[in-house]
């Protein structure tokens, strides 16, 4: 069906009849009359066509941004984060498995311990699988419950060799199969008991209640947590394409992924369509995220071929050489308005990946037609994303650095495919540092601050009417000067700007 034609169709129409396409710097929002404040608006919104968000953030899949501690961070701040590919399968599926364990509603499958295993080998494996989680319910060699290994059982223990049935708590309060959640809040409460094992009637464990996890869920403090509706945080992962794609998934999907992006830097290509139908054939359920793209033709076969989200961004990275060294490419601003028509068409939601530099180019890329921002350099550099802290000249910085650079695409395979390289690197990315950013939270606080402003200047009070509502002006260079702080020697910049060269 064809979408009503909006106030900036006239603005985008215009620009492109001069021949000009344009990008973040180039435009800004038209402000409105309003009567929304903006502690008030709904940031909800759509990853891809079965994945909300609760802030309409994606974390890229880079190897110096998304890993399990910005995942699980970002996830319980209402995005969503995306692991990268950089790893082999069975690292991404435990990275994957992290996020989804760190919380839990109820556990249909708790991870357990043999009756014959020994301590050591227990915490070997904790330590070894990265489980959080101190919680064991112990089973003998039939599978039924036996006993349970709690914090205390392991803090108490000072002698590792000991077996699991000499250290376990062997009193067990357990629940029927089916009891629902706010049933064992009631138990364990009464009975202060921090896990509750659920048995049927042949005393098999089917599955775990955790008093922390179902505390947060009792009161509420977790209603602004993106997670499923098995109370888990959601979590993405990236594939490539081919025998990449099927011998991750084969993992990914065990761990419950919620979604998968088939990563590379051009979407619009036989792999990823053959690789896309492939994926939708045997796991339809699965939302499957296809890029990147600049292109509404683009975007109108990988629909066509069962995307159930397209991804924008051809070279607006801050890290990406693609359009110097190759020549090709779309400012992203165009790039995004373009195949959001395409993608509104047919009801499938569009990320705006890379290019953005301050919150400010939030409301931009929604009000162009994104239904939510996918980030790098904006994210890298914070407390969660993967890598030391180094000094350097008085200052703390991290690396970042692109999937297509040099470094990445050297060490790891994952770079190379989503390149379409094999032996001959050409580098479509450069490496660096960016300044230490603190934790992820409080960044991020200043992003969702910046986007729910500018929804309130324009008068949207929720995602849809900002995309609905928007209308652009044209920013010559001198308007693009007044816009930033001018005639001042800034002696601090404030936390959601910095200055340029800072
Ligand atoms: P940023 O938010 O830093 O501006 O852009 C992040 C996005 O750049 C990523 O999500 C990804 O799509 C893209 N990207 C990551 N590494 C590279 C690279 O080496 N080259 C190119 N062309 N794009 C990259």
């Amino acid at each position: 069906m064809p979408r009503m034609s909006l106030l900036k169709d006239e603005f985008f129409n215009k620009m492109e009849n001069i021949g000009l396409a344009l990008t973040f710097d180039d435009v800004r929002l038209k402000t409105g009359y309003t009567e929304v404040m903006p502690e008030e608006v709904s940031l909800e919104s759509l990853f891809s066509r079965n994945i909300p968000l609760k802030i309409p953030i994606v974390s890229a899949a880079m190897d110096t941004v998304t890993e399990h501690e910005l995942a699980i961070e970002i996830a319980k701040l209402g995005g969503l984060g995306i692991i990268h590919k950089n790893l082999t399968p069975e690292e991404q599926k435990n990275e994957v498995a992290r996020v989804k364990y760190h919380l839990n509603g109820l556990i249909e499958k708790p991870i357990c311990a043999n009756e014959n295993e020994k301590i050591e080998e227990i915490l070997k494996k904790r330590e070894e699988r990265g489980y959080t989680f101190h919680t064991f319910p112990v089973i003998n060699s039939e599978g039924k419950l036996v006993g349970i290994l709690t914090e205390n059982d392991f803090d108490f223990c000072n002698n590792t060799e000991l077996y699991a049935k000499e250290v376990m708590t062997r009193q067990l309060i357990t629940a029927h199969q089916g009891i629902n959640i706010q049933e064992a809040y009631k138990i364990m409460v009464k009975e202060k008991k921090k896990a509750l094992p659920l048995i049927d009637k042949d005393s098999n464990l089917v599955g775990l209640y955790v008093f922390s996890d179902v505390k947060r869920i009792i009161t509420g403090s977790s209603k602004n947590y993106n997670i499923d509706t098995k109370g888990q945080l959601r979590v993405g992962a990236a594939i490539g394409v081919y025998d990449d794609a099927i011998a991750r998934l084969e993992k990914l999907i065990k761990e419950h992924i919620d979604v998968v992006i088939i990563d590379t830097a051009h979407g619009d290509s036989k792999s990823v369509i053959e690789t896309l139908k492939e994926i939708k054939k045997f796991y339809p359920e699965l939302d499957v995220v296809t890029g990147n793209i600049s292109e509404p033709e683009s975007a109108e076969r990988l629909i066509k071929a069962g995307a159930d989200g397209i991804k924008v961004g051809q070279g607006p990275g801050s890290i990406c050489t693609t359009r110097i060294i190759a020549g090709i490419g779309c400012p992203q601003v165009t790039a995004v308005y373009n195949c959001s028509k395409i993608c509104d068409e047919y009801n499938i939601p569009l990320c705006a990946d890379g290019g953005l530099r301050y919150s400010g180019d939030i409301p931009v890329a929604i009000g162009t037609g994104a239904n939510s921002v996918m980030m790098g350099s904006m994210l890298a550099g914070t407390k969660e994303a993967p890598g030391e802290i180094v000094f350097l000249e008085g200052r703390q910085w991290k690396s970042y650095r692109g999937m297509g650079s040099l470094a990445a695409m050297t060490t790891n395979r994952g770079s190379r495919e989503r390149y379409g390289v094999k032996k001959e690197l050409v580098p479509e990315g450069v490496e660096g540092l960016v300044p230490y950013k603190g934790e992820l939270k409080d960044i991020l606080f200043q992003y969702v601050g910046g986007l729910k402003k500018g929804m309130g200047y324009v008068g949207a009070k929720n995602i849809n009417e900002l995309r609905e509502k928007a209308d652009f002006l044209y920013f010559s260079s001198a308007g693009q000067r007044e816009s930033h702080p001018h005639d001042i020697l800034i002696t601090k910049d404030p936390p959601n700007y910095k200055s340029e060269g800072a």
